[in-house]
């Protein structure tokens, strides 16, 4: 055997859900909704087919987030984009479904601790609201529940990967229709992707964080174990204001470029998001963490 043929083969392509509008923009200074929409609008010409354009949450408490129902409401409803929010609970999905959003996000928390100070809730109340949810607006959106420091929280450390997946299992028996595992501080290794996937199986979308510089390549590992599903966000903005030192998320110009190389079809084109990201600096007022973002394609002919 040689080496090459050591590799194992690659999903022929993976679907990104883009969360720059959301989980992007939370930790930034607002940014008013007519420019939030100018920048959902230019993710979707790049090729975002799913993506996070809303959280439905209190506006005193993520000012950044104010004007949920007016992003939604500037945006068409397309067969072949499915506009995403987050809401962190019962009110939060009524509204986002009232505005007309295609699908819903929510969060549960792998650790206890970090639960209580997100969102106030422990982790089984966190967990109930998927089905409080469907309870209060019927079957029609799909739910998919982000499972937050999976990989690890800054207060408990470790969490064993057979709880993590149970939690999963949970969000799936309680409503939700689809589950994906938030490196949310940036803990995860290649060995760690793999320890969960051997638990969960890959039928999960990952949200992985750049904090510690391995959000690529805990994405190759998953994509080696033929994960395909992967949140991403333009630029690599983004962090978690209730984790001490969470760096942005995976940029997805920086998966995109890896991709495109490896013959992994993501929907995206390079240029068009790489023009996105360049904008979105000027948006936020600061330069993105994406390498490629700084460096561009390694070949540009
Ligand atoms: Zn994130």
């Amino acid at each position: 055997m040689n080496g090459v043929d050591a590799f194992p083969p690659l999903p022929a392509s993976i679907a990104i859900r883009e969360v720059g509008p959301r989980d992007g923009l939370q930790p930034e200074a607002a940014v008013p909704v007519a420019t939030r929409v100018e920048m959902i609008t230019a993710l979707i010409a790049a090729g975002a087919s799913i993506i996070e354009v809303a959280a439905f949450v209190s506006p005193k408490a993520v000012p950044a987030m104010a004007g949920a129902a007016e992003v939604v409401a500037a945006l068409r409803r397309s067969a072949a984009v499915r506009r995403v929010a987050l809401v962190p609970n019962v009110k939060g999905a009524e509204l986002a479904a009232e505005a007309g959003i295609d699908a819903l996000t929510l969060t549960v928390s792998a650790s206890e601790a970090y639960s209580q100070r997100n969102v106030h809730m422990s982790v089984d109340e966190s967990l109930a609201q998927a089905g409080a949810i469907r309870a209060a607006i019927g079957d029609g959106l799909p739910i998919d529940t982000v499972v937050s420091c999976a990989f690890g929280s800054p207060y408990e450390g470790d969490i064993a990967p057979a709880a993590v997946a149970s939690l999963g299992r949970q969000a799936l028996e309680g409503g939700s229709t689809s589950v994906t595992y938030a490196d949310t501080t940036g803990m995860a290794t290649p060995r760690r992707v793999r320890d969960l996937l051997g638990e969960t199986g890959t039928d999960v979308g990952l949200h992985l964080h750049d904090t510690r510089g391995t959000a690529l390549v805990n994405a190759y590992a998953a994509l080696q174990a033929g994960v395909t599903r992967f949140d991403t966000a333009v630029g690599g903005l983004g962090g978690s204001p209730f984790a001490e030192g969470a760096g942005g998320n995976l940029a997805t110009e920086d998966l995109v470029h890896l991709c495109d190389d490896l013959g992994v079809t993501t929907g995206f084109d390079l240029e068009a998001l790489l023009a996105v990201s360049s904008q979105v600096a000027g948006v936020v007022g600061h330069p993105v963490p994406s390498r490629i973002a700084a460096a561009g394609p390694r070949w540009n002919p």
